[in-house]
């Protein structure tokens, strides 16, 4: 299975993408995480992440395309992977298309996690307070609003980007954890069919 997971910031993309690498074996591909890990190992593509990444910021497309492309040569990639940040722009959703199509690959299903604004504050909010030292640098009011407004104008095309080519599943987010996820499942079992 090859998916994407669409949302803004505190939709719940890693928590159900989680849950699908218990369930499914199948690897998820975090832009985010992977960024952040570049920045901890000060590699290039960490050194012109960070700044951007701490204001809400996105990172170049083509930067997030490089690293993206590489992670899914990797052999753990092979029984199917989950993409949780990635695509973030039409530019980004392009490039996907014609690097899945240069590797033979085809993307199964596009699943979009909808819940509404107020709710997001609140959960990067208990999210930051729950992580203690560990807290990212960008779980604050002001970079959580950045990251909101270029979700809507950057990221939020991608719905329809994605219910033109057929492939778009919308989920109700704001129901619970555990009611998402059997919603995702039933999606799961529609699409091997
Ligand atoms: P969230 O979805 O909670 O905002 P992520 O961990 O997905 O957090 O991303 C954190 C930051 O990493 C983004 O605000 C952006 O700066 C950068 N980033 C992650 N994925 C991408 C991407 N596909 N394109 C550009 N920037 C990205």
């Amino acid at each position: 299975m090859r998916l994407i997971l669409l949302g803004p910031p505190g939709a719940g993309k890693g928590t159900q993408a989680q849950k699908l690498v218990e369930r499914h074996r199948i690897v998820q591909l975090s832009t985010g995480d992977m960024l952040r890990a570049a920045v901890r190992a000060a590699t290039p593509v960490g050194l012109k992440a960070k700044d951007l990444m701490d204001r809400g910021e996105l990172v170049p497309d083509e930067v997030v395309i490089q690293i993206v492309s590489e992670r899914l040569d990797e052999p753990d990639c092979s029984n199917g992977f989950i993409l949780d940040g990635f695509p973030r722009t039409v530019p980004q959703a392009e490039a996907l298309e014609e690097l899945l199509e240069r590797k033979q690959l085809q993307l199964d299903v596009v699943v979009e996690l909808a819940v509404n604004e107020a709710a997001l504050l609140e959960r990067v909010e208990k999210r930051a307070a729950e992580s203690g030292d560990n807290v990212r640098s960008d779980d604050n009011a002001e970079a959580l609003k950045k990251r909101l407004d270029v979700y809507r104008a950057q990221t939020a095309p991608l719905t329809e980007f994605y219910r033109r080519k057929g492939l778009l599943k919308q989920v109700n987010g704001m129901a619970p954890i555990e009611e998402v996820s059997a919603e995702i499942d039933r999606i799961f079992e529609d699409v091997a069919k």
